[in-house]
């Protein structure tokens, strides 16, 4: 294993999707790089199920045989069950796209990505894990340095022209500057657990992430089957109504499962293995997304919320963009925030379709299969969105008739969260 310098080029910190991605391709083209992470590798995360469109990231990586040895298992679609239980058609990604890219993985998250943090170390960056940031000290002319708690404890400064933060929703460098702001909009938790022996389709059958309401809409729940015969099962909500004055996380779990006709059909027989994790008020961005010799990727710079599966992919796009940014910026002798933050607008212009999905989903009487009803042509055009193809073509198409349909709902409805997808 390389020892640590006492100077790189490039100090990537955090190790998941977002610091792998920026480390292997910048380290890839000679800039010398240190990727640490603060945990053991692998480790436990959230985050299990993938959009189809994180694979030109991942063959880009060069990392598509080694996650598709048969490791994980697959995703071939997204499955909504309204609060009745009433199971809708699947939206399967084949039918919008048939090529090799149409399906994706449902991951554990350890060894999806110890996969990435391996990918860095290969293409040249050296990586460290058990290796804590305590601290980072940004000078606009001059060297930053990066404080780090090394795997024997020891303290070691290293110094830097190019700070990556990637440190998830720790977003170090945005919490220090005080510009992470929380989506007021979007103030939800999550309670999650897994089990084994729960329903799931035999291993010919297409394989979904399944979305399911309860009876009373206020909350949704995940289904996500992993290999091993594990299912990731959480439940998302307001984080009031989730976590204020209801007892343990685990007590609200059970009280929803019971109020949710389809994860009560999926779990008859399921055993929970593990313990119950919990997340909250997880939707924010940062105001600045770069500055002279630093930038923000993945879950450090913001995210939306869980429903359709996106932090992944935006973690390993924003990866990718912020990586060609800072090539160019060393190629060019220019590591200002207007370089390295050149890829924020195009980005934006991307995920501003997801979050339109999220406002539509969390709409009160809005219904996906309502609309859908109604404006059958938007299909393709919605399974584009739900597999993350919002960086290309004209991905918002379906909003001049979901705009005015959603506002025309008016503003009488009550507080529930009542999208439902049926067909
Ligand atoms: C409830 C919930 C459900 C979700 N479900 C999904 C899903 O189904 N699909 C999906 O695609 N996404 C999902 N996500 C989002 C997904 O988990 C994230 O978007 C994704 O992990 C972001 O990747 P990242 O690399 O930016 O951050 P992370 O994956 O969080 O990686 C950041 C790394 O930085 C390390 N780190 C932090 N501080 C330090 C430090 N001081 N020093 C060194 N290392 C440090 C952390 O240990 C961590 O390993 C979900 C999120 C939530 C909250």
């Amino acid at each position: 294993m390389d020892s640590m310098k006492n100077q790189y080029d490039c100090v990537v910190v955090g190790g998941g999707p977002a610091g792998a991605t920026t480390a292997a391709l910048v380290a890839e083209k000679g800039i010398q790089t240190l990727l640490v992470e603060r945990e053991k590798m692998p480790r436990f995360h959230v985050g299990e199920s993938l959009m189809p469109e994180t694979y030109w990231s991942l063959e880009r990586l060069g990392v598509l045989d080694k996650l598709q040895n048969g490791m994980f298992t697959k995703k071939n679609g997204v499955q909504f069950v309204n609060h009745e239980g009433k199971e809708s058609q699947p939206f399967f990604f084949r039918d919008a796209d048939d090529r090799e890219c149409a399906d994706t993985l449902h991951v554990q998250r350890g060894e999806f990505d110890k996969v990435l943090f391996d990918n860095a170390s290969e293409k040249g960056a050296t990586c460290f894990d058990q290796t804590r940031v305590l601290n980072i000290t940004l000078n606009d002319s001059g060297l930053h340095q990066v404080t780090l708690r090394d795997r024997e404890g020891h303290e070691v400064t290293v110094e830097t022209k190019m700070v990556v933060d990637a440190s998830g929703q720790q977003a170090m460098i945005s919490s220090n500057m005080k510009t992470k702001e929380v989506d007021p909009h979007l103030k939800k938790a999550a309670i999650w657990t897994y089990f084994k022996d729960a329903r799931r389709n035999s291993s010919s059958e297409p394989e979904v992430t399944a979305i399911l309401h309860t009876n009373s809409k206020k909350c949704w729940f995940w289904y996500i089957p992993l290999s091993d015969d594990t299912v990731s099962v959480g439940v998302v909500s307001d984080n009031d109504y989730l976590l204020k004055g209801r007892g343990t996380p685990e007590q609200t779990f059970h009280d929803e499962w019971q109020q949710c006709v389809g994860i009560k059909n999926r779990l008859q027989d399921a055993k929970q293995v593990g313990k119950f994790h919990v997340a909250k008020e997880f939707s924010y961005k940062s105001r600045q997304v770069a500055g002279e010799g630093w930038v923000l990727v993945g879950d450090a710079y913001g995210f939306i919320d869980p429903i359709y599966s996106s932090g992944v992919f935006l973690a390993l796009k924003s990866g990718e963009m912020a990586a060609d940014a800072i090539i160019a910026g060393f190629e060019n002798g220019d590591l200002s925030g207007e370089q390295l933050g050149s890829w924020r607008e195009p980005f934006e212009a991307g995920v501003v379709w997801i979050r339109k999905l999220v406002d539509a989903f969390y709409t009160p009487e809005f219904s996906f299969g309502e609309f859908m009803k109604a404006y059958p042509q938007h299909r393709t055009n919605l399974t584009d969105l739900l597999v993350g193809k919002v960086f290309e073509g004209e991905p918002g198409r379906m909003f001049t008739d979901m705009d005015p349909w959603i506002a025309s709902l008016g503003e009488n409805s009550d507080e529930t969260m009542t999208a439902s997808v049926s067909s």
